[in-house]
């Protein structure tokens, strides 16, 4: 079940500030406050979806299309499209989840060998 109280529905509710990137009425891009990489970007839908697998099942797939390209998007604007980047999701308790709400991690900006 959805919380909440989680970091990033405080994020959604502008409860907590964070350094954002795009914004729209459907989805929120900001910078991870801990990145991995030179760009290390979080992307969230304004959903209350848990993970992953919570979003593809109950997302409407008009949603899960524009999530996705959007992500694309951003990328490009970056010059990621370019020079190569990753995109990361953990999805449950085996990945280590931090946040429970359903994010996807994109990184790059740099050669990615051994970042996770
Ligand atoms: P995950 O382990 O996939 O759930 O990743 C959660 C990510 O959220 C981590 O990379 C954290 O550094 C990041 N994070 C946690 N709190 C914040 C915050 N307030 N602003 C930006 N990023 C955050």
């Amino acid at each position: 079940m959805y919380d909440e109280n989680n970091i990033f529905a405080k994020i959604l509710r502008k409860e907590i500030s964070c350094d954002i990137f795009f914004e729209d009425e459907k989805v929120l891009f900001f910078h991870d406050i801990n990145p991995q990489a030179k760009i290390h970007i979080l992307a969230i839908p304004k959903l209350p979806v848990v993970d992953f697998n919570d979003f593809i099942l109950n997302a409407d797939q008009e949603m899960i299309k524009y999530f996705f390209n959007k992500i694309n998007d951003v990328a490009n604007e970056m010059g990621l499209t370019k020079t190569g980047f990753r995109l990361v999701t953990n999805n449950g308790k085996d990945a280590n989840q931090e946040v429970p709400h359903f994010h996807i991690h994109l990184l790059g900006g740099e050669n990615l060998k051994g970042i996770k």
